[in-house]
């Protein structure tokens, strides 16, 4: 019944989890969810109100334009140049997203021909890897290694699949592996993608979820980037508004162009009432960024040491709301934390292969919980 290329989707895992854990909730298990990607703490109050605002206005009722309003796209450059330095044409070197998901999943389809090899870091977002499939792409997986810093090492790519690479896609701060950009890395992605005329997809989710005064910068901050590659953003994470699906591509025009056309043909845009709460989001204070953060952190400090109390090796991000921790098997690993101890962690095999011998926490619950979460694996004997 189904087409042949739904055979190339990564197996059902994520599916597989869930119904372990519906297993285990309707035995009465007190489950602790840190498996998901998606913070629990609500939108801030002034972009729900904007939102309410906007929605009472029969002018936001009709079909958006493709791009985004051109209010949102201003507000959009706007936050760049704030945040980055960052100039952007909000005519032409910005387009509104369904969330950054709609962009990482359509982009392939405008610039991959079948054949055509596309870069995707493993362990990555799953979404790098469906995208380059549907638009029948080959996927060659750059591999996220502790001993580079979880950087892909570019000079590793087999000449051959270089030669025939039409995109690539990086992504700092990292999920799953919460790694950030070392200094230099994306002077040398810019470098490579122009030598080999490359199209970067820089996927930047994670930039304003940071700690310990780290600030993240965007690809976009270096020398010939914007003629090489885009950026992806979203507001998902950085005001916990991943229900809301609104995001942003910004760079190269005639990249974006590509991606638009494409997502001309395939949806109508973002409601303008959602649009319209964006502008407040970005161009409002960012005092509540701030708030998570630190809320973010204090989370990752109770689960960083209650780790490495029980005797697990495991780094302390300066990033991203997870932890990464390795482990001798991970699928054994997450089904004994879930089955023994009622805590859900997602296993690093999820991300692709090179996520094998890690799980990944979410620090997405609140600190009791993840106290709990200890004491739990303290009892398991972890
Ligand atoms: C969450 C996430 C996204 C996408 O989020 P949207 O809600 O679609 O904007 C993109 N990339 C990474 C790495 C993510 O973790």
């Amino acid at each position: 019944m189904y087409a042949l290329r739904m055979s190339h989707l990564p197996p059902y895992l994520f599916a597989r989890i869930d119904e372990m854990k519906a297993e285990q909730q309707k035995k009465g298990v007190d489950i602790i969810d840190l498996g998901v990607g998606d913070p629990d703490l609500p939108t801030p109050d002034h972009i729900v109100a904007s939102l309410c605002e906007a929605a009472k206005n029969p002018e936001n009722h009709h079909y958006p334009s493709y791009a985004g309003m051109p209010a949102f796209r201003t507000a959009v450059a706007g936050w760049y140049k704030n945040r980055f330095g960052v100039d952007l044409n909000a005519g032409k070197e910005v387009v509104a997203l369904m969330g950054s998901k709609d962009g990482i999943a359509h982009i392939a389809e405008a610039f991959v021909n079948p054949g055509d090899y596309v870069l995707v870091p493993s362990p990555g977002y799953p979404v790098y890897r469906t995208g380059t499939l549907f638009a029948e792409g080959i996927v060659h997986e750059m591999p996220l290694t502790k001993k580079s810093a979880f950087v892909p090492v570019l000079d590793d790519i087999p000449e051959k699949v270089v030669a025939s690479a039409k995109m690539m896609f990086i992504n700092y701060p990292n999920n799953p592996t919460a790694a950030i950009a070392p200094e230099g890395f994306y002077r040398e992605v810019v470098d490579f993608a122009e030598d080999h005329n490359i199209v970067v997809v820089s996927d930047n989710a994670y930039s304003e979820i940071a700690y310990d005064n780290y600030r993240a910068p965007s690809f976009l901050e270096v020398k010939g980037a914007r003629e090489v590659g885009i950026e992806m953003h979203s507001l998902s994470k950085t005001y916990n508004m991943t229900g809301w699906r609104i995001g942003m591509a910004v760079g190269n025009a005639d990249i974006l162009a590509g991606l638009g056309r494409v997502k001309t043909n395939v949806d109508s845009g973002v409601f303008n009432a959602v649009q319209q709460a964006a502008i407040t989001a970005l161009s409002g204070s960012q005092d509540c960024v701030r708030t998570a953060c630190a809320i973010y952190q204090e989370r990752r400090d109770v689960l960083i040491a209650g780790l490495r109390d029980l005797g697990f090796d495991v780094p302390c991000p300066k990033a991203t709301f997870y932890v990464w921790m390795p482990v001798k098997d991970c699928m054994a690993f997450s089904a004994k934390l879930l089955n023994e101890a009622g805590i859900v962690a997602t296993p690093g095999i999820g991300f692709g292969s090179g996520g094998e011998g890690y799980v990944r926490f979410a620090i997405t619950r609140p600190v009791a919980r993840i106290r709990e979460a200890i004491e739990r694996m303290r009892r398991l004997g972890l």
